[in-house]
């Protein structure tokens, strides 16, 4: 073979080639535009980058966006969506993505829920059904109870207060802003009732044992700032020398005061037998309801004493509620048979008063 046609041969076998390297890359190209879903995945546009760094949500095109609203369907195994980098991911897809898919990304809002963190992903969303509002809570509810006695002037007794020391103790617990509870309202409060709005500083006033004074002295001066109290009175002394009768009893209870048993002779209750204890504990009750017409289960414990057969009693009867001489705030974590109060020392000064108000917590 001569130079001369080895050369044109040469020449003709590159052309060939030529022309089959160029009909290949033309058939390729239709299968690089649509390319398989891993050529897609891989592609960096398609991706949304989370704070994380890691890739995220493939973007939705907005052409593609459906006319419903439909949710942004996410890929079971991307861990974390960002919600607020879904609008950047579709270019002029906001006002869509805002009114319609957007609204998948998020727990809806009510009264009973919480808008849900950004770190939530959608494919683990799960519609929150918010609960049903009992009205009740169960956070700690705790509300001071104040302890009074008699109401006179008796100088060294601690359980007999002034009647200007409890007018000062009044105006203190008005200007501090303080709400002084009828009993109910105080149940309703400690029971997680929601219903109501609770007052700012609920506080609830109770007198033991039916002292004339009470009528005569306490009233006027909570009347005047159009305060309730409770009165835990023991029937078997009203009418005495010194107790209240019932008519005066009646008065208070129209006047806003609570009117609940303390034991029928202001008794030893552990001193007693079991059927003792029930004739105290229950003849109180009746004979409160009988002249007044009202429910009278909460209970206050003479002396503070009880034992065992008490809180039984207290049970068996239905009594729902017990106030103790223990010191403290009632809460809604104490056994409703063992509210605490706090006494009010007759002999002690205005500070005294303020301080065990505050510190007792
Ligand atoms: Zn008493």
């Amino acid at each position: 073979m001569s130079f001369r046609r080895k050369g044109i041969l040469s020449f003709a076998l590159f052309i060939g080639i030529i022309t089959i390297v160029l009909l290949l890359l033309v058939s390729c190209l239709p299968s690089a535009e649509y390319g398989t879903e891993e050529e897609a995945d891989a592609a960096a546009p398609y991706l949304i980058t989370a704070a994380g760094g890691q890739p995220e949500l493939p973007a939705v095109q907005a052409d593609e966006l459906p006319a419903e609203a439909e949710p942004v369907t996410v890929p079971a195994d991307v861990p974390t969506v960002v919600p607020e980098a879904v609008p950047n991911a579709i270019p002029g897809a906001e006002l869509e993505q805002d009114s319609n898919v957007g609204t998948t990304l998020f727990h809806p809002l009510s009264e009973d829920t919480k808008p849900v963190p950004s770190s939530v992903t959608t494919n683990t969303y799960v519609p929150i059904v918010p609960p049903k509002n009992t009205g009740k809570t169960s956070s700690k509810v705790s509300i001071p109870v104040l302890n009074y006695h008699s109401v006179a002037i008796d100088p060294g007794n601690i359980v007999v207060i002034s009647p200007d020391k409890l007018e000062a103790q009044m105006a203190y617990l008005h200007d501090h802003g303080y709400t002084p509870l009828s009993l109910e309202a105080f149940i309703r409060l400690l029971e997680g009732d929601t219903s109501e709005k609770a007052p700012e500083k609920p506080i609830l006033l109770t007198f033991d044992d039916g002292y004339i004074d009470n009528y005569e002295q306490a009233m006027p001066i909570l009347a005047k700032y159009g305060f309730p109290a409770t009165l835990f009175v023991s029937p078997g002394m009203t009418e005495q020398d010194g107790y209240l009768n019932w008519e005066q009893i009646k008065k208070m209870q129209a006047g806003g005061w609570d009117i609940q048993p303390h034991g029928m002779s202001h008794p030893h209750l552990p001193k007693l037998t079991a059927d003792e204890q029930a004739y105290e504990i229950v003849e109180a009750r009746k004979l409160i309801e009988e002249h007044l017409g009202t429910k009278a289960d909460i209970f206050c414990y003479p002396y503070g004493e009880r034992n065992k057969t008490t809180l039984k009693l207290l049970k068996q009867h239905g009594f729902r509620y017990a106030f103790t001489i223990d010191q403290g705030y009632a809460t809604n974590e104490q056994s409703p048979f063992l509210l605490k109060r706090l006494f009010v020392n007759g002999e002690e000064d205005l500070h005294a008063f303020e301080t065990q108000l505050l510190k007792r917590k």
